[in-house]
């Protein structure tokens, strides 16, 4: 059922979208050749648990972390490790709190050093494909218009869009309705109330759209090995335009 939140609700998905919001920074501070993506899952679960909040991601159907690491051809769901980035990878960092019975979730694709050029657009064309989703979550539109803009702005840079996996209602549950894919048909899918809060989560292709999942049951890789990224917030369905309760702005006013 998709159902909308009250405005306390709201506020206290508001203060876990910030913690969560401030660890993605935390971490991107510590993004660099040489690092393992296991430190970067400490830096977040440390800043988690400094904030009074527990990391949600944790023992979720078994995850072994506190955050998803995803280098490279991994699209999500990443195991925190011991490899090594080096210069030229990508990282995604998939965060997740639950405070106050409440839950956050956002996610953030780092380039680690300087990438490339085609990599540098795949972040951009990624990230910039969230913002327009954003723009297509307005109370009486529906999933359909959300996965819309996001779909047709990727494949218009000849990038691709993963269809297996989507955003999604948050709250109480990490995952609620409504499943919110980042393809489709405007006018089509559940409709959005005012008040609705959502993840809205692109993960985008720099080659073909097919994935596969790694033998741990959890890793999501693309088939043919070439990059993917995810950039995730949490947003209010309002009228005329939807409320951003995760930013990014922590992590760019470092400059990552
Ligand atoms: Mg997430
Ligand atoms: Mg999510």
């Amino acid at each position: 059922m998709v159902k909308p939140k009250t405005e306390e609700e709201i506020e206290l998905l508001r203060e876990n979208a910030i913690i969560v919001s401030k660890t993605l920074a935390e971490v991107g501070k510590w993004v660099a050749p040489g690092v393992t993506t296991a430190r970067l899952n400490e830096v977040a679960e440390t800043f988690i648990r400094d904030n009074g909040a527990i990391p949600s991601f944790l023992g979720f159907e078994g995850f072994p972390a506190a955050t998803c690491m995803s280098v490279n051809d991994v699209v999500v769901h990443g195991f925190p490790s011991d490899y090594v980035l080096k210069e030229g990878d990508i990282v995604s960092a998939d965060i997740g709190t639950l405070y106050k019975g409440y839950n956050g979730d956002s996610a953030y694709t780092f380039p680690v050093g300087e990438v490339d050029a085609a990599t540098r657009k795949l972040l951009d064309v990624t990230k910039a494909s969230l913002y327009k989703g954003i723009e297509a979550a307005v109370a009486g539109a529906r999933t359909g218009d959300i996965g819309h803009a996001v779909q047709s702005y990727v494949e218009s840079f000849g990038f691709s869009v993963v269809r297996e996996l989507e955003g999604h209602g948050l709250g109480k549950k990490m995952h609620e309705a409504p499943g919110v894919p980042n393809f489709g048909r405007q006018g089509h899918g559940p409709r959005l109330p005012e008040g609705l809060v959502i993840c809205i989560e692109p993960m985008v292709n720099m080659g073909g759209r097919g994935v596969y999942l790694a033998r741990n049951g959890w890793a999501v890789h693309t088939s043919d090995h070439k990059k993917s990224a995810h950039y995730e917030l949490t947003v209010v369905v309002r009228h005329g335009k939807a409320e951003q309760l995760s930013t990014f702005e922590y992590i760019e006013s470092t400059g990552k």
